[in-house]
């Protein structure tokens, strides 16, 4: 019997809440809070056998923050608001004795930065107050360092090679929309690439390595190296990866957006003024493109998200692939949701059950691959996202 707090009423928002409300054994209050009510409103109204409280909070202050925290007095907050909001969430948690849960790394505003630092400066605080941070619990960070844990766990004495294998093969009918938050997507998408080899990381321009992998059920598509913020975590807590590298498809179309975009400045997260107004190019565009909620209805296609691991068991090289598929309509079936909103509610939604059962508290900050993945790998499939998993079949990873 627990009382959470969830804050975002987006795409990913209305996931979280409508799983945490269909298990009411664990999640016994919830309630719904972001800058927009109306919208924390129209989610709850989705819910129709359950009373799911709603508030107004801006997540950048921390005084709103602590205030809303002391009159609802969660156990835990799911914060599904954006990156920038990481820091002042996990302050208002410290002042306030709640523990926290997030699915993407905390970036400054005006700095499209992805690094763990400034969260990982918050385990010793975290720790004193007997708090638990659980970072990255969404499905890439997520469920992706979840099954290296668990690969790392029961397959291998030591993992060398890991990519990560990220396809959204759906058509959501647009010319170009982004499937979650269109500024913090198009922020991540047009860094130059990096990966992790033989103890260092290696630059990359941007989508420089390309190659068509095959997915299952899906088949080849195009793949390019990007950096990705979990590979700063896993290459620290498995130091026997000899290289780690994300990979995530793009189609052409989408590709030649984005270079449009880049080319006419619109990409900018440098402030213009405007009519006498500052704004940033990037955060208006974001208010022209689709909202990743808007999707939902007949995206058609599917994901597959997963790990390819190489390493050795026994004194032998061995090879492990465990993934998911994930179809947009099954989504859109279960939640009237898209799959890449999906594929990030659902995990969050586990790892707040995880925590609140106590499979999963230990006062600190963690990242997810810093848990047992057992009792998560257990029950994913049963709340929407199954996994498969191949032994030894071919990786097919030519670089
Ligand atoms: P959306 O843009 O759909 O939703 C973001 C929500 O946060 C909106 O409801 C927005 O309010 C709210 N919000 C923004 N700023 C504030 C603020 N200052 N105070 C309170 N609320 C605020 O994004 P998504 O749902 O697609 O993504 C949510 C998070 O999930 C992001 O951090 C994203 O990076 C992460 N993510 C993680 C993935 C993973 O696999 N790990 C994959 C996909 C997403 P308003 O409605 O008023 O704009």
């Amino acid at each position: 019997m627990s009382r959470v707090l969830i804050i975002g009423a987006g795409g990913v928002g209305s996931v979280v809440a409508q799983k945490c409300a269909a298990s009411p054994e664990v999640f016994s209050e919830i309630m719904l809070a972001s800058r927009t009510k109306s919208k924390c409103d129209a989610i709850a109204a989705l819910i129709k056998d359950r009373n799911i409280q709603t508030a107004q909070v801006d997540a950048d202050s921390v005084p709103e923050l602590v205030a809303l925290f002391n009159e609802f007095k969660p156990e835990l907050v799911i914060n599904v608001a954006l990156p920038y909001q990481d820091l002042t969430i996990m302050d208002a948690c410290l002042e306030t004795g709640v523990n926290y849960l997030d699915t993407a790394n905390y970036e400054p505003k005006d700095e499209a930065k992805f690094e763990y630092s400034w969260q990982w400066a918050y385990q010793d605080k975290f720790k004193e107050k007997g708090l638990t941070a659980i970072l990255g619990c969404g499905f890439d960070p997520g469920v992706t360092s979840i099954y290296t844990a668990y690969a790392a766990k029961h397959h291998f004495d030591e993992i060398h090679y890991l990519d990560i294998v990220d396809c959204n093969a759906g058509d959501h009918g647009k010319a170009f929309a982004t499937n979650f938050n269109p500024e913090i997507n198009i922020r991540e998408v047009i860094q130059k690439g990096r990966y992790w080899e033989n103890g260092q990381w290696v630059e990359t321009e941007p989508h420089e390595i390309k190659q068509a992998l095959n997915y299952p059920n899906i088949g080849p598509k195009n793949s390019y190296v990007i950096y990705h913020e979990e590979l700063e975590s896993l290459v620290k807590n498995f130091p026997t990866l000899k290289r780690a590298r994300f990979w995530m498809t793009f189609g052409d179309e989408y590709l030649t957006h984005l270079r449009v975009i880049q080319n006419i400045g619109m990409a900018s997260i440098e402030p213009i003024m405007y009519k006498g107004v500052e704004i940033v190019p990037l955060q208006f565009l974001k208010e022209t493109l689709p909202k990743p909620e808007e999707l939902a209805d007949g995206y058609t296609g599917e994901t597959s998200i997963g790990c390819r691991i190489k390493g050795i068991k026994d004194g032998k090289e061995k090879t492990y692939y465990v993934w998911n598929n994930c179809k947009h309509q099954d989504a859109f079936d279960d939640v009237s949701s898209q799959g890449v909103s999906y594929t990030t509610g659902v995990p969050a939604m586990l790892g707040a059950m995880m925590f609140l059962t106590g499979k999963w508290k230990k006062p600190g900050v963690y990242n997810v691959e810093e848990f047992n993945p057992d009792p998560f790998m257990e029950l994913i499939g049963q709340y929407g996202l199954p996994w498969q998993e191949e032994i030894n079949g071919d990786l097919e990873m030519k670089y």
